[in-house]
């Protein structure tokens, strides 16, 4: 089972609730430990929580054309056929852009002259190991100055392969961009994380979209509720999204998470909640075709 942890907008808490859900599952002595992705490849930090020994380094890019002008006959077709507008065809010089280039190879595979040959360019580092508490741990880490996040999480969702007893934890960058939605891709479930505020509940609407867009069945997580700001559940009731859970804006957990506890750490509580928030899940992928059931927490 896949459950994408996603928030419309950055410091919901995505991080805090993706890290307690893998924490709460996780048993010393599985055989089929959770395994948690971190997909925020911009900005990974969910290491901080989960403390893993990052034992596996793979380097990810894509392949970018190279051409032979020797062999090339100008005749344009590479930069008709790139979709990204990663090639151009001006007089007698072919012009690549690698930092627009996905590495599609449609390029090398049309040039009528076999004039390209395709070369690596590094974008960022996969890294993988255990944690103490038996969780499969992996994050892509996209080098400073790269512009394109999608090809390294897709390399990291590749990379990582789970059997199907394992539960994945997908932890999604922040927004609701292509790198979200690759993220969130082929998963089971979406937990949707907000705070109620109007900002929250504007970047949840787009969110939203999201889930509705790829057809994944998806719930809500109020973070910080001080229960003064009810938009947030009258938009669950009209688009029929549970809501998983509530966390109270409390500031000893801020401390504690600025210290880097994990939530479950400042409040052991939230383990049996957490465990249940799982149980839910699978009994809501069960009943996906049951869009009115709402838990409330
Ligand atoms: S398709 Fe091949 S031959 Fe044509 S311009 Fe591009 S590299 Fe040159
Ligand atoms: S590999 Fe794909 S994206 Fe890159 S230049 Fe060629 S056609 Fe464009």
């Amino acid at each position: 089972m896949r459950i994408a942890v996603a928030s419309g907008k950055g410091g919901t808490g995505k991080t805090t609730i993706a890290t307690s859900l893998a924490l709460s599952l996780a048993d010393p002595i599985d055989l089929n430990p959770p395994v948690f992705l971190d997909c925020d490849v911009e900005a990974p930090n969910a290491h901080i929580y989960l403390n893993p020994d990052l034992k596996e380094q793979k380097i990810a890019g894509v392949l970018i054309p190279e051409v032979n002008e020797s062999q090339c006959t100008y005749c344009g077709i590479c930069a008709e056929v790139c979709q990204y507008h990663a090639m151009t065809v001006i007089s007698n010089k072919v012009i690549v852009f690698p930092q627009l280039c996905h590495g599609c190879g449609s390029c090398s595979e049309q040039c009528p002259e076999e004039a390209i040959k395709e070369i690596p360019k590094r974008m960022g580092v996969l890294e993988r190991g255990m944690t103490n508490s038996n969780i499969v741990f992996a994050r892509g880490v996209m080098d400073v100055g790269e512009a394109m996040a999608v090809p390294i999480i897709r390399q990291l969702k590749k990379w990582v392969e789970p059997n199907s007893d394992q539960v994945v934890i997908i932890d999604a960058p922040p927004g609701a961009s292509c790198p979200v939605v690759e993220s969130i891709r082929g998963s089971d479930y979406l937990v949707l994380v907000t705070e109620p505020t109007p900002f929250g509940l504007h970047d949840l609407n787009l969110a939203s979209k999201l889930a509705d867009e790829l057809k994944i069945p998806a719930g809500i997580i109020i973070n910080r509720d001080n229960g003064e700001y009810n938009e947030v559940e009258d938009f669950c009731v009209r688009n029929n999204y549970p809501i998983l859970m509530r966390i109270p804006f409390e500031r000893y957990i801020a401390e504690g998470l600025s210290q880097g506890k994990s939530l479950i750490e400042i409040h052991p509580e939230y383990i049996e909640k957490f465990k249940q928030l799982h149980t839910d899940i699978k009994s809501l992928i069960g009943n996906k075709h049951e869009t009115n059931r709402t838990i409330k927490r």
